[in-house]
């Protein structure tokens, strides 16, 4: 364990906040659970891209989650946000991020905004990032949230995923943490080629896909067995 930290410090550099420090805890009391769940939920199953590592490290998760569930907020599962809708579990949406390989100047669709965490996570590492929300109320409290850590790079619409944003495309990945039923059309449409689509499909049992869009249409890279709220 001692070596999986020390090599997870090495990796990741050392201009993070230090969880050990006083000052840090006092400043982020959750600091500590935070750094155990990027170490036993992230590292330890596989994610390596070092910029993913670091974001999870930073967004604090438990500013996402409903008051009385703070104290789960670093657990390994989903969480409920209300409406029915859930915060997806941490190692889910670090292997969807890291998926999406985002470069500094990415451009970003996410489909299914929720609490926001994931958006957080998504605009660590990207440009920009568009967030569509279905339900205007959970849209709305992910907007607060998003503002009050002072995100810039956040532009959440309500609105139907099914639609895409068209404004703003074609995108250099798209992340849909909802699961429709089949390939939404007009998502693939808006993607760049050479971009990537990041995307739970079916209903009942889901695959989680990730395909790479090419000039005549598309390529899959990955797919892996998913349970996610359905996308309406
Ligand atoms: N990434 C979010 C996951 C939220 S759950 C998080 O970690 O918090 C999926 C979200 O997709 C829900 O908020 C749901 O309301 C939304 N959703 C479902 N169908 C949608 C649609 N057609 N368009 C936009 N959002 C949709």
């Amino acid at each position: 364990m001692l070596m999986i930290n020390r090599f997870l410090s090495f990796c990741v550099g050392n201009s993070q906040p230090l969880s050990g420090i006083p000052e840090a805890r006092a400043l982020d009391p959750f600091a500590s659970e935070r750094e155990r769940m990027v170490r036993e939920q992230i590292w330890q199953r596989g994610i390596r891209d070092r910029r993913v590592i670091k974001a999870m490290r930073k967004v604090p998760r438990h500013r996402f989650v409903p008051a009385e569930m703070q104290d789960r907020a670093y657990s390994d599962r989903p969480l409920s946000i209300g409406y029915d809708q859930t915060i997806s579990q941490p190692y889910i949406v670090a292997f969807m991020t890291e998926a999406a390989q985002l470069k500094p100047e990415s451009v970003v669709l996410e489909i299914g905004t929720g609490s926001g965490y994931q958006t957080a996570v998504l605009a660590e590492l990207a440009q920009q990032v568009y967030s569509l929300e279905r339900i205007p109320a959970l849209a709305e409290q992910a907007q607060q949230t998003l503002d009050a850590l002072g995100y810039q790079n956040i532009h959440i619409r309500q609105g139907d995923g099914y639609q895409g944003w068209p404004e703003h495309a074609p995108y250099d990945a798209i992340v849909v943490t909802a699961a429709p039923p089949t390939l939404p059309p007009l998502l693939l449409e808006q993607l760049a080629v050479g971009g990537t689509l990041v995307i739970p499909v079916g209903e009942g049992s889901q695959s989680l896909l990730i395909l790479s869009k090419t000039a005549e249409g598309y390529t899959q890279k990955g797919s892996f067995p998913v349970q996610f709220v359905p996308m309406v």
